[in-house]
């Protein structure tokens, strides 16, 4: 079989993949894509992907930048305008963007959508994709699962959270383990959401509530849960008229009612949270997304995570010097170095939420709803959360 040369190949093509080529290409390198090539299906009506995203102010921006933000049909884009976040007693915070002078706080967007703007964009651009997956890497080179060689100055991982190319590249990578599952769903409900995300921390689980676009069947949200595993995995054998039945139910426990009677709308799917964190360069590799750092979904910012890479990284290639070649480690470490600090503030806002609501320490609760309570009535520290969650 031949040898593909490229200066950059990245492998994988979930949204931060397609999102890494797309902006390479852009900048006129000579990049290609090595992954399974499947156009992501359009969706029909009322029917909705199974995942959604909040999307940042600043993720925003890039997608815009690419192309990518009008490209999407924008009567299934759903601006958030409020969050209102729930203690386990009577603390509470609510958000609004005009507190923080801004039009909206986050957008909800289906992943499908995000990847059927990207998909056709690249299609445009006529980007070399190697529709095949990477099994081996040795320095300056990779073979696919079909026996083909392929060569590059640097290889890109976005190939998720169990990233093979981390893996044969010996890159240093943790895992912390939760427990727990994120279980989403889309749900009717009889009340307007008014734009709002609304989150309830509990003792040992977050739930969470995404607006979504209006349906002939009502108000819609997207439902985000994250549960122990033995919890998520009896919601998760369910038959659907037991689900239909208890699932609803044991939101109302959470939501009392918030926004009136639920129903599920949807299949229901579960997707086990960890904290991970891998050395983001070496030489002739990079990683972005999941494939770096993953974090648990209770802020909503995974994704927007990755894609703060992916614009870092872009611009760390494009401002090179011309001798040095893409894959000099001097080049990549000021990307792992430019991402340290925004990766780790994520790590430990997340992971430090989660713990504060999950000790069993006796005074916790009554401190951590307190805590909530006060930050209500400080217009100045609401204004941080707003900026911090918009990625800016
Ligand atoms: C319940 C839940 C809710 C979430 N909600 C949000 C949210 O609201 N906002 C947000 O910002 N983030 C959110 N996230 C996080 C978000 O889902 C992830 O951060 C994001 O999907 C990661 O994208 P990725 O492209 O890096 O990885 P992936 O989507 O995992 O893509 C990896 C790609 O690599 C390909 N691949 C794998 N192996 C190979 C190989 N050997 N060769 C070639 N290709 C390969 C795969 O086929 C896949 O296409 C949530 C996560 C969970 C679990």
């Amino acid at each position: 079989m031949n040898t593909m040369k490229y200066d950059v190949i990245v492998c994988g093509a979930g949204i931060v993949g397609m999102a890494t080529a797309l902006a390479l290409v852009r900048a006129g390198v000579n990049v290609a894509l090595l992954a399974p090539r499947r156009a992501p299906e359009p969706m029909q009506g009322e029917q909705y992907h199974a995942r959604v995203y909040a999307i940042s102010e600043a993720s925003q921006a890039f997608l815009a930048s690419l192309g990518i933000w009008d490209a999407m049909p924008q009567e299934r884009v759903t601006e958030v305008d409020a969050m209102q976040v729930n203690g386990d007693r009577d603390g509470q915070v609510v958000l609004h963007a005009w507190q923080a002078a801004k039009p909206h706080l986050a957008w909800i967007v289906e992943s499908g959508e995000i990847e059927r703007a990207l998909f056709q964009a690249l299609t445009i651009y006529g980007l070399p994709w190697i529709n095949d997956t990477m099994q081996a890497w040795q320095p300056g080179q990779v073979t696919t699962a079909d026996g083909a060689t392929l060569q590059a100055q640097l290889f890109i991982g976005a190939d998720g959270a169990r990233s093979p190319l981390r893996s044969a590249a010996g890159m240093a990578h943790s895992k912390k383990d939760y427990g727990d599952k994120g279980l989403v769903t889309h749900l009717t409900c009889e009340k307007p959401h008014m734009n709002t995300a609304y989150q309830w921390f509990c003792n040992h689980h977050v739930l969470a509530f995404l607006p979504m676009p209006d349906t002939s069947e009502g108000h819609q949200v997207s439902l985000v849960w994250s549960v122990d595993d033995a919890t998520a995995d009896r919601f998760l054998q369910m038959d659907e008229a037991t689900l239909a039945l208890t699932l609803p139910q044991a939101l109302d426990q959470v939501a009392q009612g918030c926004l009136g009677k639920l129903s599920v709308r949807s299949r229901l799917h579960g997707f086990p949270l960890t904290l991970e964190k891998a050395q983001m360069a070496a030489s002739g590799v990079a990683l972005v997304g999941d494939a770096a750092h993953r974090v648990h979904p209770l802020a909503g910012q995974g994704l927007n995570l990755g894609l703060g890479d992916v614009k870092v990284l872009a611009q760390t290639l494009n401002q090179k010097e011309a001798f040095r070649s893409y894959g000099e480690l001097r080049v990549l470490e000021r990307y792992a170095r430019a991402r340290a600090a925004d990766v780790m503030a994520m790590r430990v806002a997340t992971d430090g939420l989660y713990q504060l609501f999950s000790r069993e320490l006796p005074a916790l609760p009554l401190l951590r709803n307190a805590g909530m309570r006060l930050v209500q009535q400080l217009p100045w520290v609401k204004r941080q959360l707003i900026a911090g969650a918009s990625g800016l």
